[in-house]
Parts: structure tokens; C-alpha cells; sequence
């Protein structure tokens, strides 16, 4: 293993930070959401609540972008650990593809497949347990992320992305096909409907 580096810091900070943020979003009442609304509100007071929902809702998204690529990142750490790999070095920032590689790799199938597989289940489990609007939001991005880029990286086809790696090193084409549309299908779903809803503010009865 190789001791933490100074970027890793630095993105685990951030992820805190980030987690911090949705978690503040997540406490909020939005008493500007201006449902149910009785005292008509000035145009500014309409325009200061939309500026808020706007920004937190950019702030879900980043923090969501910056979980997925976090958790994906780690699962792929966390199997090539857990089959006796050594990790030979990882970036694991958020502003561009997070990587990992292992020398050697005892079984790189399970390296390869813990990054989308606990990349999603992982949020997913959170978002169980936790069961709050905003964990869902994290969690719906997280499943169709993760199939989106597995499906783009086969069509893409460039050698250093996760699916034709998968394939290189024995994967069954039907199980990705599966995996991607399993997760594209229940992501884009979910994701559609809290993204609606963290637009609206979370302010209608959870489905
Ligand atoms: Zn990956």
C-alpha cells in the first residue's frame, strides 16, 4: 500500500466539504420553494429563493460527480486489495478519470469489475440506508454514471478504460451488456425523478 499522497488529501477534503454541503442542503426546509403559498412574494424575494435553488442544486450535482468518482475509484481499490494486489499508484481527484493500477494483480476481473459494481451498489446501500432526498439524488447519479461509462467506454474502445479491459481480460460481453442496461435503465429513472424533485426542492411527498 502506498502511504496517502497530497492529492488524495486534498479530494478527501473536498469530498467533506462536499458531503458537508449536501447535508446542509439536505437539513433545509426550503421555506422559498413557494409551494402552498399564500402572501404573493415580491419579484426580488422570488428571484433570491430561484438563485438558491439553482445553486444548491449545482452543488448536488458536483458533490454527486465527486462521490461517484471517489466510490468507483475506491472499488476498484478495495477488490485489488482484497485479492492480494499491490497497489502501484491511484489519483483519485475528481476534475479528471480517476485511475488505480495494480502490479501485480492477482485477479484482475474482480479489480476491473469492483470499480462500477461497488460504485454503485455502495451509494445505493447509503441511500437505503440513510433515505433522504438528497442521498437519493447522489445515489440515482451514481447507477446511471456508472453505466453511462462503462457503455461510452466500449463504444469509445480506448485501451485504458474499464470495458475493454473487462473484455481483455475475460469478461463475458452479455454480462457488461447487462450491467449497462440494468443500471442505465434504473439510473436514468431514478435520477430523472429526484432531479425534478431537487429542482423543485425537494418540497413534494417522496413517491
Ligand atoms: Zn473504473
Amino acid at each position: 500500500m502506498e502511504p496517502p499522497r497530497k492529492p488524495q488529501r486534498i479530494v478527501l477534503a473536498i469530498l467533506l466539504a462536499a458531503i458537508g454541503c449536501v447535508l446542509m442542503i439536505g437539513s433545509s426546509s426550503y421555506p422559498d420553494v413557494g409551494r402552498n403559498e399564500t402572501v404573493p412574494r415580491s419579484r426580488q424575494a422570488r428571484q433570491i429563493g430561484l438563485f438558491t435553488r439553482a445553486l444548491k442544486f449545482v452543488m448536488l450535482l458536483l458533490a454527486s460527480w465527486c462521490v461517484m468518482t471517489f466510490v468507483h475509484e475506491s472499488g476498484h481499490i478495495l477488490c485489488g486489495w482484497a485479492c492480494g494486489g499491490t497497489l502501484k499508484t491511484a489519483d483519485l481527484a475528481p476534475w479528471h478519470l480517476p485511475y488505480s493500477i495494480f502490479d501485480p494483480d492477482p485477479r484482475p476481473l474482480v479489480t476491473l469489475w469492483g470499480g462500477p459494481v461497488l460504485g454503485a451498489a455502495i451509494p445505493l446501500a447509503v441511500a437505503i440506508l440513510v433515505r433522504r432526498d438528497w442521498m437519493w439524488f447522489v445515489a440515482n447519479f451514481c447507477i446511471l454514471a456508472n453505466g453511462v461509462y462503462l457503455a461510452a467506454a466500449w463504444v469509445s474502445g480506448a485501451s485504458y478504460l474499464d470495458t475493454p479491459q473487462l473484455l481483455e481480460h475475460g469478461a463475458q460481453p452479455a454480462a457488461i451488456a447487462v450491467y449497462c442496461l440494468v443500471t442505465i435503465g434504473f439510473g436514468y429513472v431514478g435520477f430523472r425523478r429526484q432531479w425534478i424533485r431537487a429542482l423543485a426542492g425537494f418540497s413534494t411527498a417522496h413517491p
